[in-house]
């Protein structure tokens, strides 16, 4: 067996055990004391967008990222292949975390750019799970970036690999109902208490930071009530469907959700 191959085999266990300690810690101390494990959606959010699309889309943005680095030869420069591994995985990280601020932000203030992704806030329930729900769209071009940088800057295939699994796992942190309290860390590092008033309808103008929570403070998006419980989740749009294939379809309805929203620039 190879050691990439041992790499992904190991990073495929350690998921199995972050999301087991997350549903523990979830049960014995909920944020929210309504929620449920198996709640509305939980098989399509499991079955379809985190097992089958993440599938589907990992296959079809590696095709595409090869085609790229096939019609450009970039990856030959090797820009970064002679830097440890560390330093090229924190590297892609802090890169990749200030390209997802300012690409969520333009999702949330473009009434075109918000179609894909509406379905990432019609979660009702923040949870680990929850959070995997993005439109296929969105998922296509946020990864195309994550991981096509690695590849056409010469980054090594562990990193690729290990970021993979960083994201994974950062996903399914931030979107917990565990009643996390950080402290100073959330200036530094972003958590679920800052990324579920995101999911609160009132207040998804602000907290666009996936993994460092710098970014929000720094550009001033920053919103975090510490004795304040989000108390609702989700999109105030009756009107958009539930279940995965509908919100595919959601994708080409001919309303323009986001021009109503783009008319409060900062509801926090
Ligand atoms: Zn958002
Ligand atoms: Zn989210």
């Amino acid at each position: 067996m190879s050691d990439l191959t041992l790499l992904k085999l190991g990073c495929f266990v350690a998921s199995g055990v972050w999301v087991a300690l997350i549903l523990v810690l979830s049960v014995k101390y909920p944020y929210r004391k309504d929620r449920k494990i198996l709640r509305k959606w939980f098989w399509d959010d499991l079955i379809m967008y985190t097992i089958v699309q993440s599938v589907v889309l990992g296959q079809a943005i590696g095709w595409l990222i090869k085609f790229i680095d096939n019609s450009t030869n970039l990856s030959r420069l090797r820009l970064v292949s002679d830097w440890p591994i560390w330093l090229q995985l924190i590297f892609f990280i802090v890169l990749h975390d200030l390209f997802i601020y300012f690409f969520h932000m333009a999702m949330h203030k473009n009434a075109f750019l918000w179609r894909f992704h509406e379905a990432h806030h019609s979660i009702e329930d923040v949870d680990w799970v929850g959070g995997s729900r993005s439109h296929p769209f969105e998922i296509m071009i946020n990864q195309t970036v994550e991981f096509g940088m690695i590849v056409l800057l010469g980054g090594a295939p562990a990193v690729a690999v290990l970021k993979a699994f960083v994201s994974s796992t950062w996903g399914i942190w931030i979107h917990n109902n565990i009643n996390v309290r950080a402290g100073w860390l959330q200036y530094v590092i972003n958590g679920p208490e800052m990324h579920r008033w995101h999911h609160h309808p009132e207040h998804d103008h602000s907290n666009y930071a996936t993994k460092l929570a710098i970014w929000d403070w720094l550009f001033r998006t920053a919103f975090y009530p510490k004795d304040r419980v989000a108390d609702r989740y989700g999109l105030d749009d009756p009107s958009y469907p539930g279940g995965y294939f509908r919100q595919m379809l959601a994708f080409f309805r001919s309303q323009k959700p986001a021009q109503e929203r783009s008319r409060q620039p900062n509801a926090g």
